[in-house]
């Protein structure tokens, strides 16, 4: 009888499309704090009495940018101050094992780049912090650290403009080109569907999740808690990502070769 994680990792090498989805939880074990969406970062109000949803949201980045700023500041600076993790670079090898592995996240920070995750095969559904670009001419900005610790809201060194990161802010759309390469993949179905430490709350998360399940494919979720999900997965690892993605990797490494029977 085969353990969840070998069954997971049985799955893996036996598939050619896989979809792994990544949430906080996974950059909560660089330090970053969880936050829901660009937001959950905070728990109720600001210290101006409002949301952190209306703060964090496009409408208040019109309206009054060096509040919005205020905020999105403490997102970068939090993001700047941590790194990539062991798991962030285990998913980018198991990329490289697979050509056809997909990597869906929510985060915002970067890491699976810089873990080296191909660009090619990453869908950042929630944008990203860097570059900022400027909303008046487009020009684009590199120097984050530099722009956060001068006076906010950063402006465009050409036309003074408002700059702002390729976020997805609340009450904003999702990035059109990120969902259509999310949905194009779903169409062609995946054989294996991984979330890693995402709370499942949106529905770009779960219906991945649902459509696997319901054509037959494997489903696995590594959560230290239990999300709506963890029922419906053939297999749930409680645990965090960082010290449970190694510990897959040791055993697909070590039966690279697809079993059919037990
Ligand atoms: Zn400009």
């Amino acid at each position: 009888m085969l353990s969840d994680i070998e069954q997971l990792a049985r799955a893996f090498n036996c598939a050619e499309r896989v979809l792994i989805i990544t949430g906080a939880g996974l950059s909560a074990d660089s330090g970053l704090p969880t936050y829901r969406g660009v937001g959950g970062l905070y728990n109720g109000n600001t210290s101006e009495g409002l949301p952190i949803e209306a703060a964090l949201s496009g409408p208040m980045l019109q309206r009054d940018p060096a509040l919005c700023w205020k905020y999105l500041a403490e997102l970068g600076r939090a993001c700047l101050g941590a790194h990539a993790n062991a798991g962030h670079r285990v998913i980018a090898e198991l990329q490289r094992l697979k050509p056809q592995c997909w990597l869906l996240t929510q985060n915002i920070d970067g890491f699976h780049r810089a873990a080296g995750s191909p660009d090619e095969r990453l869908i950042e559904i929630h944008g990203q912090l860097a570059p900022l670009y400027c909303q008046s001419c487009g020009q684009l900005e590199h120097d984050l650290a530099a722009c956060l610790e001068a006076q906010l809201p950063p402006r465009c060194r050409q036309c003074a403009g408002v700059l702002r990161p390729p976020v997805v802010l609340f009450e904003e759309m999702l990035p059109e080109k990120a969902l259509d390469s999310l949905y194009q993949q779903i169409g062609q179905g995946f054989d294996l569907v991984l979330t890693i430490g995402t709370s499942a709350s949106f529905p770009y998360i779960v219906e991945p999740v649902l459509r696997a399940r319901a054509a037959g494919s494997f489903t696995a979720e590594i959560n230290p808690a239990r999300t709506e999900l963890s029922a419906t997965v053939d297999v749930y690892l409680p645990g965090k990502a960082l010290d449970v993605l190694p510990e897959l990797l040791g055993h697909i490494s070590g039966d690279r070769i697809c079993k059919s029977t037990l």
